[in-house]
């Protein structure tokens, strides 16, 4: 390479040193030694770049370098990985385009750095459907090659290490989106080290304050955590020795953002945390078989030293978790008085502890697929994959039920026959049945846990044995929705529920057709519309799904709107009980004929009526879509249309529905906004803000929760109407950092 050279002599050298430093950590590896495709990938990638500085003014050349440095010592990746992360922000930055690559480096590498290339912008776009989009690529080129996660991963370790040579707003953003979606996500590949710092790295930048006074109070007792880990470990090492076990011993600080998180969770000061040191064993097998059976040696061992927390023993080695990790975790009471954790794993438990799915190929078979992989993280993949096969309308639900499918801790349920699977803690019954098969989940009517009956929203605890009942009778209903909390079972439901729907819509076409035909009605748009209306459905399509699903039965009030007669049944009764101020003359008002008038619309003019009063299942705000309820009595409910109840009077009651329209003036509604959005400084103060200084609005109640640097809640507001309120919504909406802002429909 003869490229004129654009950066100083110290700093060209800086970057053969790193490059250097590259190759050595590569060749060092269990990998076949291809360092003439990594140099031609570096000289490729540092031309490309030449010239180009980062915001900190370093060669622009160094961030790959430092990418592919962490693909290679810290995830354990190979020649192609290093390739690829070398030349990962090529064609995003630069002239080169992905045809390029294909030409010099073959396809495979190229597909990686496509992959990576179209994920380059940051995952939180400016609204929540886009960011959701974003995630949706993120994890569909996962299931392309898992290699594009992974050095995205550490492309964003490196961003976050260098996150200082930021713009404070950017610096926000970008720490935010990486306890969001990037350490779950490192979590759940198993690069629990990596996953560790970039909650740290997070962590500092969004709450330096505290990030700071929990570093200086770990500095400060530094020596006394020193003098702990030698009184405790002295007599493990003895011990240990006389064994004969080979092995190696290091002490562990608990991370300064895990500290935090159990401060605040646990509302504890520093001093209350008891386990801020771990004391972990690695040892290497006398042969691979024996590997279980000396972590339990082991951990013997130890019990017959100190005392054991009976609550505190952790076996992830008979039971690994999901992304993994296997250990065995204890708690040992120390001759001072105080407790210290102990972890016991085998070396090669530890390099897939510390690397993750990486570490994993390195112990499989040459030329071993992932997707084949029979180990729980092949479950989730095949499961990401089925939710990403089945496009879903709302994007913001999709992206809710994958991240609640990263950071959920497990539990551990057993099939009839003894096998073990491992669930989401919360999973229900019919959770469980959507994992053995899909047939089981929608035929689902209950299950026998432990022996004993119980119902589909049953909720598993871990140890629990579950045998399926499935009834072929069984029907799938929305509200199935309620009970189960896995991806899978969701998504499952949903697409069952659209394709019911669909069925249904083609049968109520039917018999709408049918009836229309037999009746010899003739039908228009304008009758169509009233039809939509008398029902409270909102366009033809959902009234068929309802006319399918009998929840409305066509008959007499249908036949006379279709007419346009004016003799519905419910026009009369309206009529008649203005007259009687009775609804007990029927048979009266049938047998006098009404002219249609005004009286057949409800109009509310007034908030406070003897007539009327508003339902408090779905509390109607004007401006709402709404319809009128004639009760027993002649008593008027409102309800909106979308409400569940209102649904169900349509489908009982049709007749006794009345249409409904608003007029009115200066009254003041109670509604609910429900919000959702980063957890970060300021963001609520805004929201009062916005409510009661710039809307003038009075607020009645605002709950807050917040969890994982995200927060969720809901505020109630009094308003004048839907406008005020979607003003309110359209305010809320600009501030940085909020996510959702949704009425509130209970
Ligand atoms: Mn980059």
């Amino acid at each position: 390479m003869s490229e004129e050279r654009l950066f100083s002599v110290d700093e060209e050298r800086l970057i053969d040193e790193a490059f250097q430093h590259l190759l050595d950590t590569y060749v060092q590896s269990v990998h076949r030694k291809k360092t003439d495709i990594i140099t031609k990938a570096f000289n490729f990638a540092r031309n490309a770049h030449n010239g180009i500085r980062r915001h900190s003014g370093e060669p622009y050349i160094m961030h790959p370098l430092a990418v592919a440095q962490i693909v290679c010592s810290e995830m354990g990746l190979g020649s192609t990985s290093i390739c690829s992360a070398l030349l990962h922000d090529v064609v995003e930055d630069t002239d080169y385009t992905i045809e390029d690559i294909k030409n010099v480096f073959g396809p495979k590498i190229a597909q990686i750095v496509d992959g990576l290339t179209k994920i380059a912008g940051g995952i939180f776009g400016e609204k929540a459907s886009a960011q959701a989009e974003n995630f949706k690529k993120l994890l569909l080129t996962m299931n392309d090659d898992i290699r594009v996660i992974l050095i995205k991963i550490a492309d964003r370790l490196h961003n976050m290490r260098t996150l200082e040579s930021m713009q404070p707003r950017k610096q926000y953003k970008i720490a935010g989106e990486t306890l969001y979606l990037y350490a779950p996500l490192a979590y759940r590949l198993g690069l629990n080290k990596i996953k560790s710092e970039l909650e740290d790295l997070s962590f500092k930048f969004e709450h330096p304050v505290e990030f700071q006074e929990i570093q200086d109070k770990l500095s400060f007792s530094q020596s006394e955590i020193n003098e702990m880990y030698r009184k405790f470990t002295g007599p493990i090492i003895q011990k240990l020795d006389s064994m004969g076990i080979r092995y190696s011993i290091k002490g562990r600080l608990k991370s300064p953002y895990s500290i935090w998180k159990k401060m605040t969770r646990n509302s504890l000061t520093f001093e209350e945390i008891y386990d801020i040191l771990a004391v972990r064993i690695i040892f290497d097998p006398e042969t691979p078989d024996k590997e279980k059976s000396e972590c339990f040696d082991i951990y013997l061992a130890l019990t017959s030293l100190y005392k054991s927390h009976p609550d505190r023993l952790r076996d992830w080695i008979t039971r690994p978790r999901a992304n993994g990790y296997q250990a065995l975790h204890s708690t040992f009471m120390s001759n001072e008085g105080r407790w210290v954790e102990v972890q016991i794993r085998s070396r090669r438990m530890d390099e897939i502890a510390e690397q993750g799915i990486a570490a994993h190929w390195k112990y499989k078979d040459a030329g071993h697929d992932y997707e084949d992989d029979e180990t729980e993280l092949g479950h989730w993949l095949e499961t990401i994959k089925e939710i990403l096969e089945d496009p879903q309308p709302d994007s913001m639900d999709f992206l809710d039920s994958i991240k609640l499918n990263l950071y959920s801790s497990e539990i551990f349920i057993f099939t009839p026959k003894g096998e073990l699977r491992t669930m989401p803690q919360g999973s229900t019954v019919l959770d469980f049945a959507f994992t053995i098969h899909t047939f089981m989940g929608t035929n689902c009517i209950g299950a026998k846990v432990n022996h004993k009956l119980e119902a589909i929203n049953y909720e598993l605890k871990s140890g629990d044995q579950v045998e399926v009942l499935t009834a072929k009778s069984q029907k799938i209903s929305p509200d199935w929705l309620e009970f189960a909390t896995t991806a899978k079972a969701r998504a499952k439901i949903k697409q069952w529920l659209r394709k019911n729907n669909r069925e249904s819509e083609k049968f109520g076409e039917a018999l709408f057709h049918e009836f229309v035909m037999n009746e010899k009605l003739d039908v228009n748009q304008q009758k169509m519309d009233r039809l939509c209306a008398l029902h409270g459905m909102e366009d033809r399509g959902a009234l068929m799904v309802a006319i399918g699903q009998k929840k409305v039965v066509l008959g007499e009030a249908e036949r006379d709107l279709l007419k346009g007669s004016g003799r519905s049944w419910y026009k009369r009764f309206w009529t008649s009980f203005y007259k009687n101020g009775s609804s007990d003359s029927k048979k009266e008002a049938q047998a006098e004929p009404v002219t249609p008038d005004v009286k057949n619309k409800l109009i509310i003019s007034d908030l406070e009526s003897h007539v009327y009063s508003f339902a408090t299942c779905c509390n109607p705000v004007p401006g709402d879509a709404v319809l009128g309820f004639v009760e027993e009595g002649g008593h008027i409910t409102i309800h909106k249309r979308k409400c569940d109840t209102a649904t169900k009077l349509k489908a009982s009651n049709g007749n006794r529905i009345l249409q409904v329209e608003w007029n009115i003036g200066n009254s003041i509604f109670a509604a609910g906004i429900y919000l959702k959005g980063l957890d970060s400084i300021g963001t609520l103060g805004k929201v009062t803000d916005v409510i009661s200084k710039k809307m003038n609005v009075n607020m009645t109640r605002l709950l807050i929760e917040s969890k994982e640097g995200v927060f969720e809640g809901t505020i109630n507001v009094m308003v004048h109407s839907l406008d005020d309120l979607k003003a309110i919504q359209e305010g809320l909406k600009k501030i940085p950092g909020i996510t959702t802002v949704v009425r509130k429909e209970e």
